[in-house]
């Protein structure tokens, strides 16, 4: 059967970065059709729009979309696009890999992050002369939800710790809610949880990253504390994340467009090329998905690597590399 996979570089080093992955994929030849779409910054410029009808189209009617990234117009692209593909819970993997010099060697989180409410609802407001306010919108639909795909993920993934972040005890309406919910998704599978303060558990992922697995978080949280992971694990460039939704689902990597980096030929493309193996296990391809993570997890051991990981490799190299490895 014949996938089509929506291509959606977008600016900055999403243009370098996306083509490797899709070069990785093509190398495993599963039968994908590729169709890319124009977004961000530069087709705004162009045509007045950060995110084209042709673009939200074509992730609509693609069985997944590989995303790039965007630069000023983020948020007129990757928050939309989310909604184009129905998607609830980002899923950002946080691993440490053998033979980089990580803050924290033995590191492997997965965030599952609430991906459509809470701060991020875009309900802002001047409501006078330097006064703004911002309304953050939990609910308990949403809050199962990401619940139980937290839950579903740990279970089918082999993690054993759950965490529930909040912090119910400031925002006691919002997040009580939240930790309400997740709490009682746990207590009706009788599964193993904890809950944490989401600023004291900031302190505990630095100190002792080994004593958590899957951390379930409130959409601003799971931002945060898995940009945070990224540090201990050895960057930005090795963290992918898949957005997913019931029928649909869009990869991409963690970081953003990197202008101080970009057009340098220089980025790390592990983050985007994890991020299509996360896209292969979605579409059923397990074991090409198991054999790409060992060809970046080969190459990030024994080089070349990019600047961002002490190398002088391109962006290229680290692809060539991943390939031949496949
Ligand atoms: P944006 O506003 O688009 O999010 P940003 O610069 O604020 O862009 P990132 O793009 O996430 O945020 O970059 C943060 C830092 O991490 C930058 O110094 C960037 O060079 C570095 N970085 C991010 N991704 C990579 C990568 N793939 N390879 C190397 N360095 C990276």
């Amino acid at each position: 059967m014949t996938h089509q996979i929506a291509v959606i570089p977008g600016d900055g080093i999403g243009q370098e970065v996306t083509p490797a992955a899709v070069d990785v994929l093509e190398a495993l030849s599963p039968d994908f059709e590729f169709v890319e779409g124009d977004a961000g910054d530069a087709v705004k410029a162009e045509t007045g729009e950060a995110l084209p009808q042709d673009t939200r189209d074509i992730a609509a009617n693609s069985d997944a979309t590989l995303f790039g990234a965007a630069g000023e117009t983020a948020a007129d692209v990757i928050l939309p696009l989310r909604d184009v593909v129905g998607s609830f819970a980002n899923v950002r993997p946080a691993v440490s890999y053998p033979g980089l010099d990580a803050v924290q060697p033995d590191t492997d989180i997965v965030f599952i992050r609430e991906n459509t409410e809470g701060v991020y609802s875009g309900i802002e407001s001047e409501i006078a002369d330097g006064v703004t306010t911002l309304t953050r919108v939990v609910t308990e639909d949403a809050s199962r939800d990401i619940a139980e795909f937290g839950f579903d993920y740990a279970a089918a993934n082999g993690y054993d710790d759950v965490t529930v972040a909040h912090k119910a005890n400031v925002m006691r309406e919002t997040d009580g809610l939240f930790l309400e919910t997740a709490e009682a998704v746990a207590e009706g599978r009788d599964a193993a949880y904890d809950t944490a303060l989401m600023d004291a558990l900031a302190m505990h992922l630095v100190m002792h990253p080994e004593e958590y697995g899957v951390v379930i978080c409130p959409n601003l949280a799971g931002d945060m504390l898995s940009d945070l992971a990224a540090g201990l694990v050895g960057g930005l460039g090795l963290l992918p994340s898949a957005n997913v939704g019931s029928e649909n689902a869009l990869f991409e990597p963690v970081h953003g467009s990197a202008p101080d980096i970009a057009g340098k030929g220089i980025a790390n493309p592990s983050a985007m090329i994890l991020s299509a193996a996360m896209l292969l296990d979605h579409l059923g391809y397990g074991d090409e998905a198991d054999r790409v993570r060992a060809a970046v997890e080969g190459v990030l051991d024994e080089g070349p690597r990019t600047p961002d990981l002490g190398g002088d490799a391109t962006t290229s190299d680290v692809t060539e590399a991943v390939i031949d490895r496949l």
